[in-house]
């Protein structure tokens, strides 16, 4: 592509309200536009490297037995209601109303369709099992969207969902998905870990977030180091707590999140359901539960700290509640919640503040440093940001929406489901994420919008603009992808945009054309190495 034709808004200026290297590096190369909060534009170079990656997700998908199908991103409310989600999902979930007054919401997440598109066709075992996937835009009216791609409202998903008649036909069906992403992302070049993960809310119990290393990232994972161990830190927390407690590694059973406001302003907070008379709380500031915003948290009688030694000051003073300040992560406050008469805990709910379900964990804290919940080392912490999670759901949707398959004795039971996801567009940004020196990006060969960056230095010069022509088409016949800079423009201004976009390598047509000798550039050594243009393809694959 001659790129004097080409559509690639560059920026001199760092954008102001782009903090993460990602979303700098990603406007200013001119990759992607912002249309609104959270909702970009695609532009050519970008929507190159996001096709590149859609490519090695449908081949690995379907080299590991899924189907690919589309679904619409408008789903009528009526699913949603059958599923229970409508009401539970909060206002993440963007809701609309046709001209007939009919709602529908915008996709989230695909359970609800998928599910019922399966249902009565799906209904013996003999047709099971089957996976199918699409890679399709989701919406979330996410609270905070940041960081560019990373934390959209308007995002490219690849959702995947497996149908079983049994658990071990799940578990095969987990495993080869999660190994379908371990090479995905081995592929794209990323440093990542496959976490344990929690699965919260959703109910369920297997999943694994896949973390891609990045000081930006949102989650923190703990990792032993000297074993495999790895988890989100939520998850080592709650394993960690399990470790004192034989009967199982999650120790206390977290209800879905179901909240019900009655007369008054409390809340019955039913997800405490506690196997033991302890429950930790976490509540953050700024969140919140099925559009229920959160003041105080109120024990039914007492709520006491975690660490005796904790100044009575950190508690919150009002109406006898006691909270713990300071948990050491930004944001959050925590207490512990017990009930000896009951095992229901009691929130108070009050529009200035709010909390998120998901920020409701029943688990204790682990620090760097702290043996290893498998005993196996000492903790380590790392940023990630996740790419990427696989998840056995059971029969949460199966049961709800009635989709049911005859047994191999001729009984009904509810279909077995996984649920996998890939963030499409949130992975180009977490390889940017790993991929960039001060100057730009540095694009892994197998995702580069070009393989090569011809730079013609001074296209007014005939014998520079003659040799970089030939040049460009004998590169495109042996099969390479070039971007060929053959603008009148400064040759400053054309190395520095070089250097934004990122392509590999370079060559660089300049002084010496007559004697058909170019530059070859790594991008990321930036060395530039002469060459006589009848060596340039060795040259280029070294
Ligand atoms: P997060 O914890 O970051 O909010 P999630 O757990 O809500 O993500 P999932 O429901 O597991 O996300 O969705 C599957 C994948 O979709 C995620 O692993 C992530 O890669 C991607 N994803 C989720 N939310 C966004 C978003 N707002 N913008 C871009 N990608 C997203
Ligand atoms: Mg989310
Ligand atoms: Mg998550
Ligand atoms: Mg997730």
């Amino acid at each position: 592509m001659r790129q004097s034709q080409m559509f690639i808004p560059t920026l001199k200026e760092v954008p102001a309200d782009a903090e993460s290297a990602s979303h700098q590096l990603l406007l200013r190369g001119g990759f992607i536009r912002q249309n609104a909060a959270g909702v970009y534009s695609y532009l050519p170079l970008g929507y190159k490297v996001i096709k590149k990656i859609e490519a090695i997700v449908r081949e690995e998908m379907d080299r590991a037995g899924a189907q690919e199908l589309l679904m619409p991103a408008m789903q009528p409310a009526e699913l949603w209601h059958e599923s229970g989600r409508w009401d539970v999902y909060g206002p993440e979930l963007m809701r609309l109303k046709d001209r007939h007054g009919r709602f529908f919401a915008l996709g989230a997440t695909g359970e609800e369709l998928i599910t019922s598109l399966v249902r009565d066709t799906l209904n013996t075992y003999k047709k099971l099992p089957v996976t199918l996937y699409q890679i399709q835009t989701k919406y979330r009216d996410e609270k905070r969207p940041r960081f560019g791609l990373l934390r959209g409202r308007e995002f490219i998903m690849k959702d995947a969902y497996s149908f079983h008649a049994n658990a071990e036909s799940l578990d095969e069906a987990y495993w080869a998905i999660f190994h379908a992403y371990c090479r995905i992302f081995d592929r794209c070049g990323l440093k990542y870990r496959a976490v344990l993960a929690d699965s919260g809310a959703m109910g369920g119990k297997d999943t694994h977030e896949f973390q891609a290393l990045a000081e930006i990232g949102e989650d923190t994972i703990a990792y032993s180091d000297s074993s495999d161990f790895a988890a989100n830190l939520e998850m080592a927390e709650v394993m960690d707590q399990g470790k004192e407690r034989a009967e199982d590694s999650l120790p206390l059973e977290k209800k879905a999140g179901r909240v019900s406001t009655d007369d008054s302003d409390w809340v019955k907070a039913e997800w405490f359901k506690a196997r033991s008379e302890t429950v930790l709380v976490f509540l953050r500031a700024g969140d919140e539960v099925n559009d229920v915003k959160v003041k105080n948290v109120l024990g039914t009688d007492m709520i006491e700290p975690l660490d005796p030694e904790q100044k009575p000051d950190a508690f919150h003073p009002e109406k006898g509640v006691r909270v713990l300040a300071d948990n050491g992560i930004k944001g959050l406050t925590r207490g512990v919640l017990y009930s000896e008469k009951e095992d229901v805990t009691y929130i108070q709910i009050d529009p200035e503040r709010d909390l998120n379900i998901e920020n409701f964990f029943d688990l204790r804290f682990i620090k760097e440093g702290d043996p290893s919940p498998d005993g196996k080392g000492t903790i380590k912490f790392a940023k990630g940001i996740e790419i990427g999670q696989v998840f056995k759901l059971g029969t949460k949707y199966s049961e709800t929406m009635n989709a049911l398959f005859l047994d191999s004795e001729g009984k009904n039971q509810p279909l077995i489901m996984g649920c996998y996801g890939i963030g499409i567009s949130r992975t180009l940004s977490a390889i940017c994420e790993q991929y960039h020196d001060e100057d730009g990006l540095i694009w892994p060969k197998s995702l580069a919008p070009f393989a090569i960056h011809l730079i013609t230095v001074n296209p007014k010069n005939e014998e520079q603009l003659s040799l970089s022509d030939k040049l460009y088409h004998d590169l495109q016949d042996k099969g390479f992808d070039v971007l060929w800079d053959d603008r009148k423009e400064r040759p400053g201004v054309k190395f520095a945009d070089s250097e934004l976009i990122g392509c590999p390598v370079q060559v660089i047509v300049g002084k010496k054309a007559a004697d058909h000798i170019v530059e070859v550039a790594d991008r990321r050594e930036k060395e530039r190495v002469e060459t006589g243009t009848d060596r340039l393809e060795q040259a280029i694959t070294e």
